[in-house]
């Protein structure tokens, strides 16, 4: 008979198998996974829930289809090197129809600053140049300085900075590109902008711009970041993917699993295996082990290195990292369904609306809304539209509540909701057909994100991007992917973290 220990070894070996295991199937896991599938790796995901996508998910209510968090989507572009999930796809032969918006954002401001981000760039600079004429010259020297920073990004293969063979490639091949970057990537949005713009409403109206994606002011939102996102919305565009966000994750997966790659849900991960301090395996809640020569963990940072791992344990280095970042709030969300003539003809798909610059940064200060069946009204029952709202909302304000307590803060959230949104949508109560409402409760639950963060943000004012981790950790073996690692957060800069972490894996990997 054999012996235990054989068996054991036995066991593992069979299992052990695996290049690298994902842990989470977040849009930054999933582009790990396939970037190494489409190198031949043998990769295995594990994803706690039932579906892929994590904050890029959906869910069906009553023959509504949400987005469960993201909707205004970068990084469908056609040409440049900036598009990434289109070469997401490509790389491991999938793709998607999407929709094109022609207005990134309608802003409804206070003083009654309306305005609009048209996908062409001439046409919105007019716009903000006939509310602020005095600022022209200003207005685009600082958005010409965004375009500075995409175009020198757009022109390269954009991969691991970790790894220096590929450093040096694109250097010699791109040096001015490269030189232009490593001088934004210590710079902040905020302080380009002083340079430029003196007009103290603008300076808000532009910290607005950072805050509604980095949710910071422009003072700590990074160059890098900003150029990216203030120019690719001109240049790519912002496209929605037909059939919903969900798309994106579910396409990810079967290009996953046509490139060998495997997939298992409901497969929570609770610990890392570390052996002589190296990361070789993860162990699921239901008690299987599964072994691999690299992990990569899709889970935020504080998720990874305080649940999975020991947190007595914590390297050095993600000490020094919770000191310079902390967890944003989470939000408080709406999902409503409405019939179709709530909307005022002409009505833009995004909008974000607060009433005092003083609130902006405050828990339900500011109002982001995304009506995503304007682009595709397959998500809608016939004569209805979905009006996703989110707001920020700490986990500590929905704590300690009792079932009854917690659902009447709910519908009185939801309610004030309502009540402010009728500025944009005059009748909306009268048009409710159909309601739910989501907490950082609900985030934490159905996400796994620790108090359902939307991602890290600067403690203090950082220089630009340079203290955000790229995706190797302090223990051999284990990698992180996602909003917690450079270059933040949003689909396309998590799709970004798995192209730089697929390809720091594969080149560890020998691939
Ligand atoms: C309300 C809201 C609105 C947003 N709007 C936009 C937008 O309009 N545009 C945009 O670009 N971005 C938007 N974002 C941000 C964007 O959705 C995120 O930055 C991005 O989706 C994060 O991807 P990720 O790969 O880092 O991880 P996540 O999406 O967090 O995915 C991680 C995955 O890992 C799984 N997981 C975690 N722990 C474990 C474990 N222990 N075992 C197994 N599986 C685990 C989770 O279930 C999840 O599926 C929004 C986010 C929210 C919440």
């Amino acid at each position: 008979m054999q012996s235990l220990s054989a068996s054991v070894s036995q066991q593992k070996s069979q299992d052990n198998n695996y290049d690298a295991i994902v842990i989470g199937s977040g849009i930054g896991g999933l582009v790990t996974a396939t970037q190494l599938a489409a190198k031949g790796a043998k990769v295995l995901v594990l994803e706690r829930y039932i579906i892929p996508g994590g904050s890029a998910g959906y869910f069906e209510r009553e023959g509504y289809r949400f987005d469960v968090g993201a909707s205004m989507i970068f990084g469908f572009g056609k040409q440049g090197t900036t598009n990434l999930l289109t070469r997401a796809l490509e790389a491991v032969n999938v793709s998607i129809e999407t929709i094109p918006d022609p207005v990134q954002i309608h802003y409804h401001l206070p003083d009654r600053l309306e305005l609009k981000v048209h996908r062409d760039y001439e046409k919105f600079l007019q716009e903000l140049i006939a509310c602020f004429p005095h600022e022209e010259k200003g207005i685009r020297r600082f958005y010409g300085e965004c375009w500075q920073v995409f175009n020198c990004l757009n022109a390269m293969e954009l991969l691991s900075l970790e790894e220096i063979g590929y450093l040096t490639r694109v250097f010699f091949q791109h040096p001015f590109a490269c030189l232009g970057l490593v001088k934004y990537l210590p710079q902040n949005a905020g302080d380009i902008a002083r340079r430029y713009i003196s007009d103290r409403k603008l300076l808000k109206f532009i910290d607005m711009e950072c805050y509604c994606w980095s949710v910071m002011p422009a003072s700590h939102t990074p160059m890098i970041n900003a150029g990216m996102v203030f120019s690719d919305r001109h240049y790519g565009g912002i496209n929605y993917p037909k059939g919903g966000v969900g798309q994106i994750a579910q396409k990810l997966v079967d290009g996953l699993e046509k490139a060998g790659g495997e997939i298992q849900y409901k497969a929570r991960v609770t610990q890392i295996l570390l052996e002589k301090g190296k990361a070789v395996g993860v162990k699921l809640a239901n008690g299987k082990e599964y072994y691999a020569k690299r992990i990569v963990s899709n889970a935020t940072r504080w998720d990874t290195f305080e649940k999975l791992l020991p947190p007595e344990q914590m390297p050095a280095a993600e000490k020094r990292w919770q000191q310079r970042y902390t967890k944003s709030p989470s939000f408080l969300s709406l999902h409503l369904g409405v019939k179709a003539d709530v909307l005022p003809i002409g009505t833009e798909c995004h909008h974000i609306l607060t009433e005092n610059w003083d609130i902006m940064e405050e828990p339900e200060g500011t109002i982001f809304v995304s009506i995503p069946t304007l682009l595709d009204p397959s998500l809608a029952p016939e004569g209805h539209h979905i009006i996703h709202t989110f707001t920020p909302s700490w986990m500590e304000d929905w704590q300690g509540l009792s079932p009854q307590e917690y659902q009447q803060k709910k519908e009185a959230a939801a309610a004030k909701l309502i009540h402010r949104l009728e500025a944009i949508f005059p009748n909306l109560s009268d048009g409710l057909d159909y309601q739910e409402i989501g907490t950082p409760r609900t985030h934490r639950r159905f996400l796994g994100r620790d108090d359902g963060t939307y991602g890290p943000i600067p403690q203090r004012k950082l220089a630009g991007l340079l203290g955000m981790p790229f995706n190797r950790t302090s223990i051999p073996g284990l990698y992180c992917v996602g909003d917690s690692t450079f270059p933040g957060q949003g689909l396309n800069a998590v799709a970004f973290s798995g192209f730089a972490c697929g390809h720091r894996v594969a080149v560890d990997l020998g691939l």
